[in-house]
Order: C-alpha cells, then sequence, then structure tokens
C-alpha cells in the first residue's frame, strides 16, 4: 500500500504503530480465526481489555514523530491528529462551515429558526438543490430552476423592497405588493400576501392529490400491515384548512416554497416503508413539478405586473445599467467571523457568499486552499511546494524532522 493510500484508512496512525512494533520487535504474525465467545484463553483476555477500555478514561496517544512511517500529519483545531481520510473529513467540517455561515445572516433568521427546530431535513435539501430533471448536465432551463431554488432560499427574490433599495432613484419608493395592492411587496409578503395563498391553496390542492397517490402506488405491502392507516397527508398541504396570515402560521409550507425540505414531507415515504432511494426519486421529482407550477402560476403573474408598471413607467433595461455600478463595495473578502454581530455580515455579498447546498468548486476560499494543496494526487517529481507563489511559501512553517509541510 502506497502512503498516500494508507492516509485514507481509519485509524492510520493506529495501524502504523502495529506495525512498527511488529518490525522493530521481529515479530512473525499469522492470523487465526476464533469463534467468539468459545473459551479461548487469549481472545477472553483481548474481549476483557477492549471492554475494560470503553469505560476508562484513559486513552492512548499516538505521536506520529515516533512513528518513522508516517511522514506527516495535518491536526483539527491543535488538538486532534486527522488520521483518517483527510480530505472526507475535512469536507465535513467546511460544510458545516459554510452552513453556519449561511444561516447566521441576518435576513434568513427563518431558516435558523426551523433549523434548530429541526424542521429542515437538510440531506434532502441538499439533494434538492443539485437536483438535475433534464437530460444534459447543464441547460439555460436547468439554470433558470437552480436560480429560482437559491433566491427562493436566500430571501433574495428581485422584490419590490430590495429594488428600492438597489436602485432608489428609478422606483423612487413605490413597494406596494402587485397582488394585494396593500402591503409592501418583500420575500416575506410575497410567500404570506392573502392574494398569494389563495393561488398557492389551489397549486397545493392539485399536488396534495399526487402525493397522496405517490404513497399509495408505491406502499410496500409487505411491510405495512394496515395500509389504510397510512397518512398520507402532511402538513404541508393541510395547513390550507386554516388561515395563514403569516410564516409561523404555516412553517413547513414555508420550508418548502423557500426551497428548504422539511422532514414532515419525508415522513409519510417512511410510514409506507418505501426505500430510500425511491422515495428521493419520486419525491424530488415531485418538488420539481410543484416548483414549476409555483414558479409559473405566481412568480410569473407577479412578473407581468412588474412588466407592466416598467411600461408604464418608462423604465426599461438600460434604467438599471446606466447607472453607476457599486461593484467595487461588493468584491468578495475573507471573513471568518460569522457572528451575527459583525457589520459586515449584513450584507451577504461582502462575506462571499456561497450557497451551502451546492456542491461546486466555487466554495472554495483561500482559508481551505490548504486542504488542496495537502490532498490532491501529485503526479510530477519536484515537491508540489515548488510550484506554489512565493508569498504563500511564506506562510508555510515546516517540522524540520519531517518532509511534508504543516501549512
Ligand atoms: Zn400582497
Amino acid at each position: 500500500m502506497t502512503p498516500r493510500r494508507f492516509q485514507k484508512i481509519n485509524n492510520s496512525l493506529l495501524w502504523q504503530a502495529i506495525l512498527y512494533i511488529i518490525k522493530r520487535l521481529n515479530l512473525t504474525l499469522k492470523f487465526m480465526k476464533v469463534q467468539a465467545h468459545s473459551g479461548d484463553k487469549y481472545n477472553d483476555m483481548a474481549d476483557a481489555l477492549a471492554k475494560a477500555g470503553v469505560d476508562t478514561q484513559d486513552s492512548i496517544t499516538i505521536s506520529p514523530m515516533a512513528i518513522k512511517t508516517q511522514k506527516g500529519y495535518i491536526m483539527f483545531n491543535d488538538e486532534l491528529i486527522i488520521d483518517r481520510n483527510i480530505r472526507k473529513t475535512t469536507k465535513k467540517i467546511i460544510n458545516f462551515r459554510n452552513i453556519e455561515r449561511h444561516l447566521s445572516h441576518k435576513s434568513l433568521h427563518h431558516i435558523k429558526e426551523f433549523t434548530t427546530d429541526k424542521l429542515i431535513n437538510l440531506e434532502y435539501t441538499q439533494d434538492w438543490f443539485n437536483y438535475n430533471p433534464f437530460t444534459k448536465a447543464t441547460s439555460q432551463s436547468y439554470s433558470k430552476h437552480v436560480s429560482w431554488r437559491i433566491k427562493c432560499s436566500n430571501y433574495a427574490l428581485p422584490t419590490l423592497d430590495s429594488l428600492n433599495r438597489n436602485y432608489p432613484d428609478i422606483l423612487k419608493g413605490f413597494d406596494t405588493c402587485f397582488l394585494c395592492c396593500l402591503a409592501q411587496e418583500s420575500n416575506e409578503h410575497f410567500w404570506t400576501c392573502p392574494e398569494s395563498i389563495k393561488i398557492l391553496k389551489d397549486i397545493f390542492m392539485k399536488h396534495g392529490t399526487i402525493y397522496k397517490a405517490l404513497i399509495i402506488n408505491n406502499l410496500d405491502h409487505s411491510k405495512v400491515d394496515n395500509p389504510n392507516n397510512i397518512i398520507t397527508d402532511s402538513p404541508v398541504f393541510s395547513c390550507f384548512n386554516l388561515l395563514i396570515t403569516s410564516i409561523s402560521d404555516a412553517k413547513d409550507l414555508h420550508c418548502i416554497l423557500l426551497n428548504m425540505i422539511p422532514s414532515s414531507i419525508i415522513k409519510p415515504f417512511q410510514d409506507a416503508k418505501i426505500p430510500k432511494k425511491l422515495t428521493k426519486k419520486l419525491l424530488l421529482l415531485f418538488l420539481f413539478n410543484l416548483h414549476r407550477d409555483i414558479y409559473e402560476l405566481l412568480w410569473k403573474i407577479r412578473n407581468t405586473h412588474w412588466k407592466q408598471y416598467k411600461i408604464d413607467h418608462n423604465i426599461t433595461k438600460t434604467s438599471f445599467t446606466k447607472r453607476p455600478t457599486r461593484r467595487n463595495e461588493r468584491r468578495r473578502q475573507n471573513n471568518n467571523d460569522i457572528t451575527p454581530n459583525n457589520p459586515a455580515n449584513d450584507n451577504i455579498l461582502s462575506i462571499g457568499y456561497t450557497n451551502p447546498f451546492m456542491t461546486s468548486k466555487r466554495n472554495l476560499d483561500d482559508s481551505i486552499l490548504w486542504i488542496y494543496l495537502t490532498s490532491s494526487n501529485f503526479r510530477h517529481n519536484l515537491p508540489w511546494i515548488n510550484s506554489l507563489y512565493l508569498d504563500i511559501i511564506d506562510s508555510i512553517t515546516y517540522d524540520q524532522n519531517l518532509f511534508y509541510y504543516n501549512i
């Protein structure tokens, strides 16, 4: 096994230590299968030691410096040596950091609440963000759908409140909702406007019937005793039976509207013992059709009003583009302070926004560059450090005793 492969084994340090002991003491090892609990003296001793080890507070720390074959290591948070697949482990840490950074943004406090209340299933949500029902890997229609998902989930639909903020001289303060003509149009109002709710109710009634059929048709009869007892309803659909005036009146529905997948919509699939893989396949296609209707029957209706407004007020495309750009202020910054009190986090663009649910190379920033440097498969003969820019080399310290570098 090459050293690079060896580093991917869990507890690689422990395995290296065992190998070291075997070599050092010149031991010859022969593997023999011993039946568990068969009264074998040494197996019982090993068993007792393993059991005692679970309860003890002491742990054995293996110093990588003492293991000649271990050329270097990566330490997390100055306390733990990552002695398993480094790329996979760090990916997890980065994902958590991205999600925390994302949810710490002020305007996303609803989503943060939903997350801490465990209403959202993050695994399905991530699958949904990356879901592509089209035959091509990239296409204009796919981009349009992804853009819709992301804008909804960030409260970033171009509603009049934000257009006013960005182009105050064009709209001159006009921000009345096109649908009800009563309230200020904002992302939050758009999803709770009584006129929106009327349209949404029709859409959700239609798709509620499709949803029920999906569960009944795919129910596993060999595992479900009484299929009639399966609850095929979900609060996402039943919430329309009551009055919805705010987001907290229909939290599950709101999750769906923001393209976050609520656990409650998955539960009936689980109750019907539909396998996870099939559930995902059915549910993602279902959500795709549902959101296509929301886009076509609600957002597009709103947009026809907005287009008419622009015609009536002589607002053209150039009105938006001729304005002096303030792009410089929006340039991406490195900002690792994710606390809500940091004013730099008020503007999502200034923290170098990356959607945590999208798996993309764009999620890389300078602070995680080292992971790619240390885990790539460098096939050339030169030490990879030689191909780096000088200022990066200057920031790297390395241990004289080890061949690899610590960054
Ligand atoms: Zn309204």
